[in-house]
Parts: structure tokens; C-alpha cells; sequence
């Protein structure tokens, strides 16, 4: 029988002796299937705060602005008359800002402006800013740890260098952005030992070029930042649940890369010789929301879809991934080509254009809360395990892990998690305590291992799958 994670008493090296034979030594007897940890009442207690009315009035203000595209105007006279990009920017600012009023300045609001110069979509040198509120972590050490949630607030029509006519983008992404502004209203009404970010990008139709510039600006920041990492990056685009008849308004699909983009020709090698294809950073990430999806109700259910994008398409998150972090990609179940990327117009009774009408909020509600639970789960947890190792000097059917402290101090104990090489998931886990070393009575050649750390409360960290040391 499987009882929950957090009320398993200490299991005692004999029962994994029971794990030692079988068939199939993922499934022993002596193990456990990990269970979602238990809701944090307080975070569920915010995702109750999650407004559909207010993420339809975020989308409806954005839409007001005419046209968000990049190439857009942003000069006084056009953001005074409230059309084009560079209104939508004024106003995401001030609303960000309205927020840290609500919790006595606990948001920093931030821009990142620089010029792009002129390539294939942007004809001539383009101011492009990312706007973004910052919540600082309330320990001195976690606070290098952050994690972020984005959106791209620039839209386009059927012609991506049309910077005049109307591009309402409500979808695409107003939907993406409703859902990082609703994340910092309702998360930063708590504190959290770790940092979130709630960002906003332009230049995404263009060439990814806002996230591209906030990704590099974050490798610099953290290279020189002892201690400090961007655990994980939550890119919502086309999140809106459009109203077409074949949509699952149940589900939200989440891609996450299998190779990592910025991976060393030594990592590939290491990669393609363990086995390694399914558990890039990004893809425990996806797993991460898979299990803040069954850890809170927020209406909504990942499919987890082991791939970088939709079928050769692609997103701010890879701008992310290209920088070396974990990143992945909200995106409704089905997406209607009718009503993103088109001018606004009727054509024999078919209407075309990203309009709100199509936009369910609800949905986009329940897509914000999840995303809100796992920013919550992770910004609560200690960081992972450091310098995870599997020791391979002898031969031997047993595996022993060794690992360093979970930095920052909030890990009393840690976790081995392995499931079959097969299986999408972690299936089994065992609780061991405040230790670095542990011996398994399971063959490393036949699962894949992972530890993370627990604190007090039960908040768990990402898994680290450890590296082989000779
Ligand atoms: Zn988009």
C-alpha cells in the first residue's frame, strides 16, 4: 500500500535488503512509489487569491494598447495616447508597482532596455525592454537562489513587420503576461527564503531577442555571484485555452528540452554513454510541476511533453536553455492557428485574430496557479544537493551516492529518488535522513538515480541526478 511521503516512517536498511532480487528491482517490495508533497497551507491559502476576473482586465488592458508589436512606437506622444508597445510597457511597470505598494515594497520593479540592431525581423536598431518585478528571498543565502516566471507582452499580425496595424496578441501572449502579473500579486503577498522573478519580455516575435538579453544578463550576474543560481524558468506562451470545440480545457501541455542546449561536447559524450537523454535540468523541472500539479488543486493538469517546443517552433524558454538553465514551456492543449498571428478581419464567416473573446480566463486562472504553486514549492525549498556522486570505482551490483550539504542550510535531510530507465517519472523513493552517503541494494546499470533535499516542512528541492566518479 503507498502512504504518504512525509508520514513513511525512516525505512531501515533491511527492508531495502528485500529490493536486492527480481526482475524488475524498481518495483521491489522494499520501496516506495514518491508521493506529491503535502500542500503548504499558506501557499493554498494564495492560490485561492488566483483572479480570472483580474487576469481578464490584465488581457483586455494589454489588447487596449492596439498593437504591441516590437517594432510598435514607444515614443511620449504614442505612450500618452496609449497605443503601441511602448504604452503596454508603462502600464505593465505601473501595475507591478501597484502590487509593491500592496505589500510595502516587497516587489523591486525593474527594466532591461538595450538596443537590438537590425537583422532579418527588426529593419532598423530597436529599443527593445524587458520589464520585471523582483522577490527578494528572505535568507541572506537562499536569495542567490532564484527562480522565474515570463511572459512575452509584444504581439505581431499576419505580417511581423507591421508595427502600425492592429495586433491585439490576447492569447499570444497576453495570456503569458496576465499570468506573470497575477503571480506577483498573489505570491508576494508571502515570504519566501528563495528569490522569484516575475518577468515580462518583448521582442519574442521578432527573435526571441528580450529573453535572449534578460538570459545572458542572469549567466553574468550569476557567474559572478558566489552561491547564486537560477534554478528554474516557467515561460508561459499561449496560455489563453482558446474556445475552439477540440480544446482540453483540463490539461496544459509543458515542454522541456532532452539534450541541453548548452551542453559541453564532453556532457554529450557523457550523456549518450549513461543514458542521460531524459533528464536534462528542464526536464526535472517538468517533473517538479508535474508533482505541484497533484501536491495542489489548481484545476488544471501538465502533460509533460518530453520535447524542446511544439514540432519546430520555438520560445523565450530556449533562450534560457541556451544559457545553461532549466527551463520549459506552458502552452494550451490545442492551439487555434485561426486565432494567433493574424489580423483581425472575417473571411466567409470565419473570424481570424487573437482577439479575448477567444481567451477562456478561467483557464488561464488555473494555469496561473499552477505555475504559481510549483514558483511557491521551489522559492520555499532549500537548493539541491551539491556535487551529486555514483560511486563507480569497484564493479558491484549495489550503488552507493555520495553528495555535499544543500547549500544555504534549509535541508535537514535528503532523498534517493530512481525510477526504471523507461519510465517518464521518479517511481520509487527512499528517505535517508541527514546523511551524504548512501549504499542501495539496486544495480546502477538498471535505474536512474537522484537525491534532493527535504526541509522541516517538507518542501522538497529539484532532484540532481548524480555523475559518475571514478
Ligand atoms: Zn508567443
Amino acid at each position: 500500500m503507498i502512504s504518504p511521503l512525509r508520514k513513511r516512517p525512516w525505512i531501515a536498511a533491511a527492508s531495502l535488503l528485500l529490493a536486492v532480487s527480481g526482475p524488475a528491482p524498481a518495483e521491489s517490495p522494499g520501496s516506495s512509489a514518491p508521493q506529491a508533497p503535502a500542500a503548504d497551507g499558506r501557499v493554498s491559502a494564495a492560490l485561492g487569491g488566483v483572479s480570472a476576473e483580474r487576469i481578464r482586465a490584465s488581457i483586455e488592458k494589454l489588447v487596449s494598447f492596439g498593437t504591441r508589436a516590437t517594432l510598435s512606437a514607444q515614443d511620449p506622444a504614442s505612450i500618452a495616447a496609449g497605443r503601441g508597445i511602448g504604452a503596454a510597457r508603462e502600464w505593465i511597470k505601473a501595475e507591478f508597482e501597484r502590487y509593491a505598494k500592496d505589500c510595502s515594497g516587497c516587489l523591486e520593479v525593474k527594466t532591461d532596455s538595450f538596443t537590438e540592431p537590425a537583422a532579418d525581423r527588426i529593419p532598423q536598431p530597436t529599443e527593445i525592454t524587458n520589464v520585471y518585478a523582483v522577490l527578494k528571498g528572505t535568507d541572506a543565502e537562499n536569495a542567490k537562489r532564484i527562480v522565474l516566471v515570463t511572459g512575452h507582452y509584444d504581439s505581431r499580425n499576419s505580417d511581423v513587420l507591421d508595427g502600425k496595424g492592429d495586433a491585439p496578441g490576447a492569447n499570444d501572449d497576453g495570456s503569458g503576461t496576465a499570468v506573470s502579473l497575477e503571480c506577483a500579486r498573489v505570491l508576494s503577498k508571502l515570504k519566501f527564503p528563495a528569490t522569484i522573478i516575475f518577468l515580462t519580455v518583448a521582442g519574442e516575435e521578432q527573435g526571441l531577442n528580450g529573453s535572449h538579453h534578460f538570459a545572458q544578463m542572469a549567466r553574468e550576474k550569476m557567474a559572478k555571484e558566489q552561491g547564486g543560481n537560477l534554478e528554474a524558468v516557467l515561460n508561459n506562451d499561449i496560455v489563453g485555452g482558446d474556445k475552439s470545440v477540440q480544446q482540453d480545457h483540463s490539461v496544459v501541455r509543458v515542454f522541456s528540452e532532452g539534450l541541453p542546449a548548452a551542453a559541453t561536447e564532453q556532457e554529450i559524450r557523457r550523456i549518450r554513454g549513461l543514458g542521460g537523454e531524459n533528464d536534462s535540468g528542464s526536464r526535472q523541472l517538468a517533473r517538479y510541476i508535474a508533482d505541484a500539479g497533484r501536491s495542489y488543486d489548481v484545476g488544471v493538469k501538465p502533460i509533460l511533453v518530453f520535447r524542446l517546443d511544439r514540432y519546430l517552433r520555438g520560445g523565450d524558454h530556449s533562450s534560457f536553455n541556451q544559457q545553461g538553465f532549466a527551463a520549459v514551456r506552458f502552452t494550451e492543449f490545442r492551439e487555434d492557428f485561426d486565432h494567433q498571428h493574424q489580423n483581425v478581419r472575417t473571411e466567409n464567416g470565419m473570424e481570424y485574430g487573437d482577439l479575448p473573446k477567444f481567451v477562456d480566463f478561467d483557464y488561464v486562472a488555473r494555469v496561473a496557479r499552477l505555475n504559481a504553486a510549483t514558483l511557491a514549492s521551489l522559492a520555499s525549498a532549500p537548493a539541491p544537493p551539491a556535487n551529486v556522486r555514483l560511486l563507480t570505482k569497484d564493479l558491484e551490483n549495489d550503488s552507493t551516492l555520495t553528495w555535499e550539504a544543500s547549500p544555504g542550510g534549509l535541508a535537514p535531510g535528503y532523498e534517493i529518488l530512481w525510477r526504471l530507465t523507461t519510465s517518464p517519472e521518479w517511481e520509487h523513493v527512499e528517505t535517508v535522513g541527514d546523511v551524504r552517503r548512501t549504499s542501495l541494494k539496486l544495480s546502477k546499470d538498471n535505474v536512474i538515480f537522484a537525491v534532493r533535499a527535504v526541509d522541516a516542512q517538507g518542501h522538497r528541492s529539484l532532484p540532481v541526478v548524480p555523475l559518475p566518479e571514478r
